[in-house]
């Protein structure tokens, strides 16, 4: 196997009982060292099933999984849990109430495979250095209970991080903490794992998190692997209809074929060589790209106003009722009622088959 490989997965199925679709469907995936992989999908699209997998607390139907050049489950081989040399993060902390930081984090250095690699005499000076790496040095002999949310999730990090291991996962680990803390400690954890050189699988349902601490981004759905690459390419060249609208929140309007062009209540426009196939669909016109200006002969209506610091955000409506969403810097202040007019900063959009099924996007 490519040495520079940390993780490969190959047609994991996993099904529960009396399930339709298994909730992992046939996921293929290779993770580069010292990459970090966010996954992201809405609720009950498989997260936490291809984790649970990776870790090795599920048994898959079908499929292998290596890490490194071992492969760990595939049909000859079954490696446990405490044998696989991953550290794991849940979303709740999962620390043991009646240890200290030191206990919980010492802890995670006495299964039966660390034993030998961290001696009893090594483990207080491991688990202390874990401890200054998630910064906090100072609060060995503090239990669960005397610590924030965030800096028991730090602990969780720490236990995880304490016996070296090449890949952790982490489950959705700032889902229950403040948007203040959220939003500096998953800036921290990529720094963290990127110090120690390790690599990591991300699982998140926030679209901007998955974005902003990602190398490669997976974006899953029922059970499968929807699109995995940078998280620039998932931005700006969603390959479906469903990534378009996870990720990017864009708005979506019904599109008629002209000859060479798009008819769309907002004008005409180009169409993309790729979308020559199409006679009809939906365009894609990202909440950025839409430019209001006021102008009392505009075909639209500002409904709502939103102010978000940075940027408006704006609901705007025609006279049929069709709805759009723009944001749009601060100097652009529309009230409530007033006559717009929109253009598109981008002529040439993506246009989308039209798709039945709408996906509920979490606010
Ligand atoms: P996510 O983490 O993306 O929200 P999960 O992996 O938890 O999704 O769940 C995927 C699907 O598998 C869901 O339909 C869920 O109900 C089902 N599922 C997960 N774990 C179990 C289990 N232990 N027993 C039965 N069904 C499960
Ligand atoms: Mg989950």
């Amino acid at each position: 196997m490519d040495p520079s490989i940390i993780l490969q997965l190959d047609h994991l199925i996993k099904s529960f009982p009396h399930q339709t679709i298994p909730a992992v469907n046939g996921i293929s995936l290779t993770l580069a060292k010292g990459d970090l992989l966010g996954l992201l999908g809405p609720s009950g699209c498989g997260k936490t099933t291809l984790l649970r997998l990776i870790a090795g607390f599920e048994r898959p139907q079908d499929g292998t999984i290596a890490l490194g050049d071992r492969a760990v489950c595939d049909a000859t081989h079954w490696t446990p849990p405490e044998h696989r040399g991953v550290g794991v993060v849940f979303q709740d902390y999962a620390l043991f109430p009646h240890l200290t930081v030191l206990g919980n984090v010492t802890f995670g250095l006495k299964t039966a495979t660390q034993r030998h690699l961290f001696p009893a005499h090594k483990r207080k000076a491991e688990a202390q250095r874990a401890i200054a790496l998630v910064g906090l040095a100072g609060f060995e002999n503090r239990y669960p209970h005397e610590l924030s949310g965030g800096q028991q999730q730090r602990v969780a990090l720490a236990r995880a991080l304490a016996p070296r291991p090449n890949l952790v996962l982490l489950d959705e680990p700032f889902s229950n903490l403040d948007v203040q803390v959220r939003l500096y400690l998953r800036q921290e954890v990529r720094d963290i794992l990127k110090g120690v050189g390790a690599s990591g699988v991300f699982v998140t349902h926030d679209q901007e998190e998955a974005l902003s601490i990602s190398d490669r981004l997976a974006v899953m759905r029922h059970g499968q692997l929807e699109q995995l690459d940078t998280p620039e390419a998932i931005y700006r060249q969603p390959a479906s209809r469903f990534v378009a609208e996870f990720v990017t929140q864009a708005n979506f309007i019904p599109v008629e074929r002209v000859g060479n062009g798009w008819r769309t209540v907002l004008g005409l426009f180009p169409v993309a060589p790729e979308d020559k196939h199409l006679s009809a669909g939906e365009m894609m016109i990202r909440q950025e790209d839409l430019q209001l200006r006021a102008d009392d002969q505009g075909p639209l209506t500002v409904r709502d106003r939103q102010f978000l610091g940075r940027e408006y955000r704006y609901t705007v409506t025609t006279a049929t009722g069709q709805m759009f969403q723009a944001r749009t810097p601060t100097d652009t202040c529309l009230s409530p009622g007033a006559s717009v007019n929109a253009t598109v900063a981008h002529k040439q959009q993506r246009v989308f088959a039209k798709h039945s099924e709408q996906v509920a996007v979490p606010v």
